[in-house]
């Protein structure tokens, strides 16, 4: 992400001299402004795909070549993470869940994101939009789960299973 450097409220320029309560906040220059640039995480949804018992991993076209990883997304405003993830499922697959179940949050802390992983068993057939390019099924016991972002949440489901 790059760095804010102008406030968005006055268009002064931020500095991280002020403290507001913990660590050093990029906030106004200008004293008349209370701009506080909080930086809070963003939450982001998350799907392990299960079809006919196998898992789904996509490729989405910004990712690098050899990576996959699960359907994902951000919420839309006022919008539940579960129906969230629901509207992601079928907007990047085409798949119906016919089964939801919430596995864990899950703090992404490189991309500054709040990770809700589910699990969620579908049908249908599987028609990619154009964020992906790319899914491969397999059979859970084949999963390799990477350290990062959703992957703590693929190895906690594999370990419940
Ligand atoms: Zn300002």
């Amino acid at each position: 992400m790059t760095q804010m450097k102008y406030c968005p409220a006055c268009q002064s320029e931020l500095t991280t001299e002020v403290s507001v309560e913990g660590p050093l906040r990029l906030s106004c220059s200008s004293v008349a402004c209370q701009y506080v640039f909080w930086n809070n995480p963003t939450p982001v949804v998350a799907a392990i795909i299960e079809i006919k018992g196998q898992v789904m991993l996509v490729h989405h076209v910004d990712w690098p070549e050899k990576m996959l990883g699960l359907v994902s997304g951000f919420l839309e405003a006022k919008e539940h993470p579960d129906e969230a993830i629901r509207r992601e499922i079928k907007e990047e697959t085409d798949l119906e869940v016919e089964a939801l179940s919430f596995i864990g949050h899950y703090a992404f802390v490189e991309q500054n994101q709040l990770i809700l992983a589910y699990e969620a068993k579908c049908s249908g057939s599987v028609a990619l939009n154009e964020e992906l390019d790319r899914f491969k099924l397999l059979p859970p016991d084949k999963l390799k789960p990477w350290a990062f972002g959703t992957g703590p949440a693929v190895s906690d489901w594999l370990a419940r299973r």
